[in-house]
């Protein structure tokens, strides 16, 4: 976390009061929501009657997902389609499958590509087979493995043509890349507090005034009866500051990033030749914090504690299933083939990295790397 939240957050911490309370103590505790919800409303360019504090980033796009499919099919049961890029993070595609097993939903995911990239003509197309029945698009601003970013605006545009909402998980876009509600045009976008600098488990939704949202969480009618749950007032204020750092820093932070993931990229086309950068290989059309490799003949788990023993820490970016690990859907819809997706790291960067943290990971990867492939071989070898 950014010093200066966990300063706000553990001030806050120490007060009693509960933001619904009308006692003195509930009315100061509102003043801090509020004022966090004014905060980190002039961050990101909406309102502040537009944010809607959850508990994460999970919880925001879950509320999008089904807030929206739900509010649209109850207005017109013809809105059945839920239209996403077949990159989203867990937190959209899961809702999506669950909406389309328990609740009449069609999923379809919108393909990318080779970089992971949805184009919005895909959109549109998808969309014409027929209009009547989308109930929403959702669409990531970047994604979380390959840091690719996707052209949210141009795709909340043909959505609007039809009259159909679009929903962004910008997640992992805040304080690295410029984001402006209004003038993205879209309706709702997922935002999470420790991607920034803020506290785990907070997040947001951003809404636009007027979307129809059905909840998902019922009882004390919170958050204009979106999302029910008592404040957590200090985490709002550590979020409310950590946004409004980042967003302010955004673009020194995000030349130094640039320089680090450029450095590490470097470190591993050097120590590892045939590692292949995956994303998009212009630093403008990704994440400044994110460098992704593939490693032929590695599995990205032995990679990953091999570096970890080294005190280099990264993500394979996959899920394992029952112990076993699964090749990353991301990759797999860039057309990546299941082999060498599996040799998949990611590598962040965010505002305590360090060019020391290069200098371990360029140290540590080539070593790395041939034990990793070692261990592949003699495993092959004795199937
Ligand atoms: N969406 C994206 C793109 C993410 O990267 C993440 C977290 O890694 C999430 C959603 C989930 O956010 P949270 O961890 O706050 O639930």
């Amino acid at each position: 976390m950014l010093p200066e939240a966990i300063a706000a957050m553990v001030d806050e911490l120490g007060r009693v009061g509960n933001a619904s309370s009308l006692h003195t103590s509930g009315r100061r505790a509102r003043r801090v929501v509020e004022e966090g919800r004014e905060q980190l409303a002039a961050a990101v360019g909406a309102g502040p009657s537009e944010v809607i504090f959850t508990a994460g980033g999970t919880e925001a796009d879950n509320l999008a997902v089904k807030g929206l499919y739900r509010a649209r099919r109850a207005a017109d049961p013809r809105r059945v389609r839920v239209l996403a890029s077949a990159v989203e993070h867990h937190a959209v595609i899961d809702p999506v499958d669950w909406l389309a097993e328990a609740d009449g939903a069609q999923a379809e995911w919108l393909p990318v590509d080779r970089l992971g990239r949805v184009h919005p003509g895909v959109v549109r197309a998808a969309i014409e087979r027929d209009p009547g029945s989308v109930a929403l698009v959702s669409v990531m601003w970047a994604n979380n493995e390959v840091g690719t970013v996707q052209p949210v605006t141009a795709i909340a545009e043909i959505a609007h043509e039809y009259g159909i909402p679009m929903h962004t998980d910008a997640v992992q876009a805040l304080g690295q890349l410029p984001v402006d509600f209004a003038a993205s045009g879209v309706d709702c976008l997922a935002l999470s507090a420790h991607k920034l600098g803020g506290p785990g488990g907070t997040g947001a939704l951003i809404a636009r005034r007027g979307l129809e949202l059905t909840p998902v969480q019922h009882g004390g009618g919170q958050e204009r009866g979106a999302r029910s749950g008592t404040l957590d007032a200090a985490s709002i204020r550590g979020f409310a500051v950590a946004a409004a750092l980042s967003v302010a820093g955004r673009e020194q932070q995000a030349e130094r990033l640039a320089e680090l993931s450029a450095a590490a990229e470097r470190a591993v086309r050097t120590a590892v030749p045939d590692a292949v950068l995956r994303g998009d290989p212009d630093p403008a059309g990704r994440l400044p914090g994110n460098v992704h490799f593939t490693f032929p003949g590695c599995e990205g788990d032995s990679l990953l504690y091999l570096l970890d023993a080294r005190g280099v820490e990264c993500s394979t970016g996959s899920a394992c299933q029952a112990g076993v690990p699964q090749p990353s859907h991301v990759l797999l819809a860039m057309g990546v083939s299941a082999a060498d997706a599996r040799g998949a790291l990611r590598f962040s960067f965010g505002h305590s990295s360090t060019d020391a943290d290069v200098a371990a990971l360029a140290a540590a990867i080539g070593p790395a790397v041939q034990r990793a492939r070692r261990a592949g071989l003699s495993a092959r070898s004795r199937r």
